[in-house]
């Protein structure tokens, strides 16, 4: 059975000129990126700011032109696609932002904002009161909170809008950006319960662009991990937890403020700050800041390798073969 979304070799090129850049060129912010999302399935794509994922996901939700290879949708090429022809698709890839309500009118009530996908797609036959009612109960709000304003929700209340808002139209992946920014941990778990429990029920599929882990283990059956662009590693999330390849994997790990306490992890710091996505180093382009780097990492590209439930680019994953060569 194909995939819900294959992404084959993604590149998503924004020109730059002008201003801090001497002349004008070009940047990959997404650098031949693939991995597939099954239906009913979740997949967490990981990384630091700039590291590329919400490009990625945006150009899955058809907001940014994907400049080189292939986004299948049930097998529908949708890179390319011009927005007339999008546009029945947004019933079915619908991306849920940051901050889901903050972007919107605060002069529209809880109701004109959890049913305006309807009213967005021609769907004036809709009985929209009907609507706001079964969309509040399916994220476990009262019907009284129709009527009240942006203003008068707290954070939480206004992520649970927020998910209204995106599974109005029913569909069948949801893009989640930083679905638990901002909020207090307590209010994180009742959010994640709500996504599990409403995937669980809807069948849906769900990605995930965060940069907290503990998000990723919670409530992830696959996830990727990129760095300036790129996946560096990917594979079943309790298989990357448990025994993560890549060094920027366990750096990333090592960094979590809430580390599972079960995992018996190497300590892996970063190094300095990530290079200029201008200048991409050369060879692997993590070794200007990895611990477990060799000379061969300064001028040959790591391929991907398997590893047990995933796959991983580097040369000497997780450092063991470092290790070994220094003992
Ligand atoms: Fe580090 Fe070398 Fe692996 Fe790159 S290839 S992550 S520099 S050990």
């Amino acid at each position: 059975m194909s995939a819900l979304l294959e992404i084959r070799d993604v590149v998503v090129r924004f020109r730059v000129r002008g201003g801090v850049f001497s002349s004008a060129g070009s940047i990959d912010a997404v650098s031949g990126v693939s991995l597939d999302v099954e239906e009913g399935k979740t997949y967490g794509i990981v990384g630091e700011s700039g590291s590329g994922k919400t490009t990625l996901a945006r150009a899955v939700a058809g907001l940014h032109h994907a400049s080189e290879g292939s986004i299948l949708y049930r097998g529908q090429e949708l890179r390319g696609l011009a927005e007339g022809a999008f546009r029945p698709l947004r019933r079915e890839i619908v991306m849920m932002f940051q901050d889901p309500i903050g972007s919107l009118s605060p002069r529209l009530s809880v109701k004109s904002l959890i049913t305006e996908p309807f009213r967005i797609q021609g769907m004036r036959e809709r009985d929209l009161d009907g609507e706001a009612r079964r969309l509040l109960a399916m994220v476990g709000l009262p019907p009284e909170f129709a009527a009240r304003y942006p203003y008068q929700i707290s954070g939480g209340q206004a992520r649970r809008v927020g998910v209204a808002r995106a599974l109005a139209l029913s569909p069948k992946l949801l893009i989640a950006d930083e679905p638990t920014a901002g909020l207090d941990v307590s209010i994180q778990g009742e959010m994640l319960n709500l996504l599990a429990r409403l995937q669980d029920e809807l069948g849906l599929a769900i990605m995930i662009i965060t940069h907290n882990l503990n998000v990723v283990r919670h409530i992830t059956d696959r996830v990727g991990i990129m760095y300036l662009g790129k996946l560096v590693e990917e594979g079943e999330t309790e298989a990357v937890f448990a025994k993560p390849q890549h060094p920027y994997t366990l750096a990333l790990l090592a960094a979590n403020p809430e580390p599972d306490p079960d995992a018996q992890l190497m300590r892996v710091e970063l190094q300095g700050e990530p290079p200029s996505i201008l200048r991409r180093p050369k060879g692997c382009e993590f070794h200007t800041r990895c611990p477990f780097a060799q000379p061969r990492c300064a001028t040959e590209v790591p391929r991907w390798q398997a590893a047990k439930g995933g796959a991983h680019r580097c040369h000497f994953p997780a450092g063991w073969d470092t290790a070994a060569a220094a003992s």
